[in-house]
């Protein structure tokens, strides 16, 4: 071993060296561990800078860039506490703006039921009638909608003697979404068939707060909804149960869909009926929301006995009352909404 190393390290270098050769081995070890102990650490360092850059990109790459501003949150009003959200909670609640704009990206496939499971029939002093119909099991939808849908229909019937309304679709996942989509394009441009139909993510279907018509006929072949005649009543008495047509024809220019009379979205009481009664589209509402915070004015309404007050927080700093009932809703976009009501 020795002889074999002085030999190398003759061949390497000077030839009258031979007495510091005999300590060679032991410097060698000293190098080989030391070069060990700095590749050690050069590769923890590049895992932990790659860990770090994963986790930013994921963020970024999960559709919305939230803008994080606390700069009123030293102003808390009396009587408020500071609830802290988090990213994930932007895509949470009845208020959620989806649209060509904003993308979706929340699963909540696990927490739907069938529309069949909500259905109730009306009790007429002659016999139980079945106020409406569903086209097939595979329509399901979040419970609270599918228990206001349920009860806006059997309404319905109730005023009109209409019972062959059915509803066609709620949830749609990402893929199904697709193969609609796909099958828009074979007819049109890309850049067309976004306003017919939505892409993969920015469909409110994916929420489970959409609800999608049509009328049965008296042969039993379905035909479009269009919200006409006597279906008038339908869609105005739609946000008594807060839902809203979401796409008129007059805010086309404002949503970027053309008009779609079959489709209800979900946004919850008082939120339907202030924009009904305000004309105003989703993405209006949401914006006209901002003129309300916290530590400003609220808007006030007045629905059934109840008193709602309703506010935007920008960013992760959401202030709610401490001693009322209250709700949050994210926007999907950039803060969140209050509801309290009492
Ligand atoms: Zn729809």
């Amino acid at each position: 071993m020795g002889i074999k190393y002085s030999k190398t390290s003759g061949d390497n270098n000077n030839r009258n060296s031979n007495r510091r050769k005999k300590y060679d081995p032991i410097l060698l070890v000293c190098v080989i561990l030391f070069a060990v102990f700095v590749v050690y650490n050069v590769i923890l360092m590049i895992n932990s800078g790659t860990k770090q850059g994963d986790s930013h990109a994921f963020k970024a790459g999960n559709g919305i860039e939230p803008i994080y501003d606390d700069s009123d949150s030293e102003l808390l009003p009396e009587g408020y506490k500071t609830v802290k959200m988090t990213f994930d909670d932007l895509s949470a609640g009845d208020l959620v703006l989806i649209g060509l704009d904003n993308y979706y990206s929340r699963d909540v496939s696990d927490s739907l039921v069938g529309m069949y499971d909500c259905m109730t029939e009306y009790n007429s002093s002659k016999n139980a009638v079945q106020c409406y119909s569903v086209s097939d099991s595979s329509v399901i939808i979040r419970p609270e909608v599918c228990s206001a849908m349920n009860d806006l229909l059997v309404n319905f019937y109730k005023k009109t003697n209409i019972s062959n309304i059915n509803i066609t679709s709620g949830y749609r996942s990402f893929s199904l979404q697709q193969s609609l989509f796909d099958r828009e394009i074979a007819e049109k441009t890309e850049e067309e068939a976004i306003h017919w139909v939505a892409k993969p993510g920015y469909s409110e279907h994916h929420s489970g707060y959409a609800v999608d018509i049509n009328i049965i006929d008296d042969s039993g072949v379905a035909i479009e909804y269009t919200g006409d005649g006597e279906y008038k009543y339908l869609n105005d008495s739609a946000p008594d149960y807060g839902f809203v047509v979401r796409y008129q024809d007059k805010k086309k220019n404002i949503t970027g869909i053309y008009y779609e009379p079959w489709h209800f979205r979900y946004v919850g009481l008082p939120h339907s009926k202030i924009m009904q009664e305000k004309d105003l589209c989703f993405e209006e509402y949401i914006d006209y929301l901002k003129d309300f915070s916290a530590n400003g004015e609220h808007l006030k309404y007045k629905h059934k006995n109840k008193t709602y007050e309703i506010y935007y927080c920008k960013g992760y700093n959401v202030y709610v009352p401490e001693n009322l009932n209250y709700s949050i809703s994210g926007n999907n976009k950039d803060g969140f909404i209050v509801t309290v009501d009492y």
